[in-house]
């Protein structure tokens, strides 16, 4: 879809042509056309003062030809040389995809002088084709380059499906991007699979967790979808081949409001919590901020990571980033010890896939209790000072 022309007000003055960020507006003589550039963002109908141009209705247009889209994609986030384990995950997923379907799977990177082992290692992980687009603007992220970057690539390419992880990046511009592509996105997803029709079946937690609901996106293109970091498994594929077409795209894709002035990288590994292998997370049993200086310190004993029940966050102990559930992060440690919060379901669907779950809390009709592998019924503060002492004994600290 794109701005409708009303040739009977269009005078051909020029004036849209000079304000379409995106050169899709060219004046054929007197007549003025709209090409497939056109990203709907709606500068060139603010701008005629004939009222010649306008938005199509939501919803009216032809309807995409479905045929002429083809492969998966999987968008590979990385920082600082490192692909996110997510994507590694999606590559994983997709390959699975790929392979049911009869089509290939590829992988795009963007950046600014992109590492070639990043190409590499994205192959190693079953992907047939990394698209990279390497410019300057792309050094660090920002929405408008990212969306403007992914959908133009996408636009020129036609995927059919479209992958990212659900991270605080993919949350930010994917979005962007579906609205820039005129087409449906799943976010968080739990799991993905093929229907027989070959539509992508895009399934997530529904309802507060209630109820998984399967989503389909059979009218447009591409089928888009989110995924939470370690909800699927990650595996190479032994000698797996592909190749790297770097692509470039037209400089108006990279135009953004925004300039990076300075990147403040996280250094509080306590907030790594998608990363590590053990989690101790407080919630509102603990009464006040100060008492999680117990849940930090068996924390460093396992050297592992704080986490918070919502109750915690909202009370204002911990900051967000540190908030497991539904609203919070996603994790799946070897061990998950939950101190003094309930185990609303809102909290559970973000830890369930813990492998060993303890769960400490003074009403033994807790639900947390309900998915723990060990329960302690007790008082948190006579509780923890004692598994402190017990660690530290066995580790020879006291
Ligand atoms: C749309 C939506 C999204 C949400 N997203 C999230 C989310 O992402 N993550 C999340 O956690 N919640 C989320 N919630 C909130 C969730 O429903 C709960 O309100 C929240 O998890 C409660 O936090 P809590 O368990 O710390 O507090 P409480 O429910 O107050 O539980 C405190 C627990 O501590 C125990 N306790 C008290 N004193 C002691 C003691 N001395 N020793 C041992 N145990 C003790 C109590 O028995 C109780 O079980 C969401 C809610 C909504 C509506």
């Amino acid at each position: 879809m794109k701005a409708i022309v009303d040739h009977q007000k269009c005078t051909a003055c020029g004036v849209c042509v000079d304000v379409c960020p995106f050169e899709a507006i060219t004046l054929q003589e007197t007549i003025l056309e709209i090409s497939d550039e056109c990203t709907l963002c709606g500068m060139c109908v603010d701008t005629c003062e004939f009222g010649a141009l306008s938005m199509p209705e939501v919803g009216s247009g032809p309807d995409v030809d479905l045929s002429a889209h083809r492969g998966i994609w999987v968008f590979a986030e990385w920082r600082e040389g490192t692909v996110h384990k997510v994507s590694h995950e999606l590559i994983s997923a997709g390959r699975k995809l790929a392979d049911k379907k009869g089509t290939d799977l590829s992988a795009v990177l963007l950046g600014h002088n992109l590492d070639p082992d990043l190409f590499q290692e994205l192959i190693a992980h079953g992907a047939d084709v990394v698209y990279a687009v390497d410019h300057p603007e792309l050094a660090h992220f920002r929405d408008e380059t990212y969306s403007q970057a992914l959908a133009e690539l996408a636009r020129r390419k036609k995927p059919e499906i479209l992958l990212a992880g659900a991270t605080s990046m993919g949350r930010s511009f994917v979005p962007r991007v579906a609205a820039l592509l005129r087409t449906g996105l799943t976010a968080d997803c739990t799991e993905l699979d093929m229907s027989d029709e070959g539509l992508l079946l895009q399934t997530r937690p529904a309802f507060g967790g209630n109820v998984m609901a399967t989503i389909v996106c059979p009218h447009r293109r591409p089928q888009m979808a989110t995924v939470r970091p370690k909800v699927m498994k990650t595996e190479k594929v032994p000698g797996h081949e592909g190749r790297v077409e770097t692509v470039d795209l037209p400089e108006s894709t990279f135009q953004s409001r925004v300039e990076v002035l300075e990147v403040l990288l996280e250094t509080d590994q306590t907030a790594k919590l998608t990363e590590a292998d053990v989690i101790v997370s407080g919630g509102r049993g603990l009464r006040k901020g100060e008492n999680f200086t117990l849940i930090e310190e068996v924390a460093k004993l396992f050297k592992g990571a704080v986490g918070a029940s919502r109750g915690a966050v909202e009370e204002g102990w911990m900051p967000p980033s540190h908030q497991v559930g539904q609203t919070g992060r996603t994790v799946a440690p070897n061990l998950y010890v939950a101190v003094g919060l309930a185990g609303a379901i809102q909290h559970v669907v973000g830890m369930q896939g813990s492998k060993i779950i303890v769960a400490v809390n003074k009403d033994p009709q807790a639900p947390i209790f309900d998915i723990a592998t060990y329960g302690v019924v007790a008082d948190l503060f006579e509780f923890v000072p004692a598994l402190v002492k017990k660690i530290k004994q066995e580790q020879g600290l006291a």
